[in-house]
């Protein structure tokens, strides 16, 4: 019933560990792997939460692709962009330009266009996708 009510949702969040979130945010990186698909085929507008802890390989991998982010100043605990969930596939022929960098061989990518900044808001993060809070959902549809 749950994943029913999830994927009938227009808009949905998504906690990413920085660096990564800040490279969404900033729409560098169109491509986020994960491991799982979205629950019935879910698409359309994916929040991108930061979440409270880093991924250090991501400033390493960014680095690696000419983008650096200072450890002190990436968002953390924020809702900061939203974007539009445009595809998500296995790695193999429909790998779109952006795989080729950021797309991990073990996962799903899942594809990602016009992302946008949103004013952004505190929050905690979740598992999974999740409904944002009311506000964001609401600077989500607007963006
Ligand atoms: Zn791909």
């Amino acid at each position: 019933m749950a994943a029913l009510l999830l994927a009938d949702q227009p808009v949905l969040a998504l906690t990413v560990r920085p660096p990564w979130s800040q490279f969404l945010a900033a729409g560098i990186k169109r491509v986020e792997n994960r491991t799982w698909e979205p629950p019935r085929g879910w698409r359309g507008r994916l929040v991108i939460h930061a979440g409270v802890r880093l991924d250090y390989r991501g400033f390493w991998f960014g680095a690696r692709l000419g983008y650096r982010v200072d450890e002190d100043e990436v968002a953390r605990g924020e809702y900061l962009a939203v974007a539009d969930l445009a595809d998500v596939h296995r790695p193999g022929p429909d790998c779109v330009a952006d795989c080729a960098g950021w797309g991990e061989a073990d996962c799903f990518h899942w594809v990602l266009s016009g992302t946008r900044r949103i004013t952004s808001v505190e929050g905690r993060g979740r598992q999974k996708l999740f409904v944002p809070p009311p506000d964001v959902r609401e600077l989500a549809l607007a963006a």
